[in-house]
């Protein structure tokens, strides 16, 4: 139903343009998709290994960038983002955004 959770702190950096923000609020669909918020510190549950997977859009030019957050030793959500090239999408007009259900 289009329901996921936000994950905010994680730097955002977007591979397509010039756009940077410290404290990006990125989305989640693994975690209870309550449209709830998690943060750095905040407790991983048990079936998550040692990353979250994450995904937002670039806010200037509209690209799908797609990444892992850290999750620590103690299971503690971290805010070290490490981007996954290959699942990211460089959008090339108006027409592709729209065919991509998921979003
Ligand atoms: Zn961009």
């Amino acid at each position: 139903m289009g329901m996921f959770d936000y994950v905010k702190g994680p730097r955002f950096d977007c591979l397509n343009c010039d756009y940077n923000q410290e404290n990006h609020t990125w989305q989640t669909k693994q975690l209870e998709n309550m449209m709830g918020t998690y943060y750095k510190e905040m407790p991983m549950p048990e079936y998550l290994d040692d990353k979250l997977e994450v995904h937002s859009l670039c806010p200037q030019c509209g690209a799908f960038i797609q990444g892992y957050v850290k999750i620590d030793e103690n299971h503690l959500l971290t805010d070290e983002i490490e981007i996954d090239e290959d699942e990211c999408h460089i959008f090339e007009s108006e027409e592709d955004k729209i065919s991509i259900p998921s979003l």
